[in-house]
């Protein structure tokens, strides 16, 4: 059972949509409606044995949790998703977002993640925010999994065949901090999105925000 959004008993969106056919979350301007309690900010006190030193000196770090649940009880999941932090945008993508998404190495759940964005449930193109098939259409590159040697040239192909101004999002620990298994994604993410895998909601926030906060353009 998840946290609920407005403390109230809901049935599942998806028998909910079934019933009466397709229906969008109004989130972000509502809470969340159903959430999995994991992969939100964890609060707690005390040192525990944390496999990824995402807890240090009582201090909680998304995005080096892999959310395993080893410091439960201690650290508890709050239901917050404002874990993500957007670095550098460049206010020219209110009108349309292209993501590029590209795997160097996963274990599918974040790529299940943020393809369940698109749904209708969360409905991401209300928000103009769109995936493309080719990093030449691509505003921002969205990096999932560990660096493996064979996806390096891949990645960096990718990465320098997109047009300027452009952005990189690091999704999920292993992109972010390599996880319990290897190395982040070795381009410099301007969004961080933390998780194992990240929250739909948490995902979609962080790329409202990078879609429309105006920064600098490099
Ligand atoms: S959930 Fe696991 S990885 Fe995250 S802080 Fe707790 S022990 Fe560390
Ligand atoms: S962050 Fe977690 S869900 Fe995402 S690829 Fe790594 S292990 Fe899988």
């Amino acid at each position: 059972m998840g946290i609920r959004g407005r403390g109230e008993v809901h049935v599942s969106w998806f028998l909910r949509g079934l019933r009466k056919g397709i229906k969008t979350e109004k989130f972000p301007k509502e809470k969340p409606l159903e959430i999995a309690p994991w992969s939100t900010r964890l609060k707690g006190d005390g040192e525990v044995d944390c496999p990824t030193n995402a807890i240090k000196g009582g201090k909680w770090e998304p995005g080096r949790c892999v959310f395993c649940r080893r410091c439960y009880p201690a650290y508890r999941p709050t239901g917050d998703v404002d874990i993500y932090a957007v670095g550098r945008t460049v206010g020219l993508f209110k009108k349309s977002f292209y993501l590029y998404p590209i795997d160097v190495g996963t274990c599918g759940g974040c790529n299940l993640e943020l393809k369940a964005i698109s749904s209708p449930q969360y409905d991401m193109t209300r928000f103009g925010i769109f995936f493309t098939n080719t990093p030449r259409q691509a505003d921002a590159l969205v990096v999932m999994g560990v660096m493996t040697e064979r996806m390096r040239e891949v990645l960096f192909n990718a990465y320098e065949a997109m047009p300027k101004p452009k952005l990189v999002i690091a999704l999920g620990a292993c992109a972010i901090s390599g996880g319990i298994i290897g190395a982040g994604s070795e381009i410099k993410p301007d969004v961080v999105i933390p998780g194992c895998p990240p929250n739909p909601y948490t995902i979609l926030k962080a790329l409202i925000e990078a879609r429309t906060r105006k920064g600098e353009e490099k």
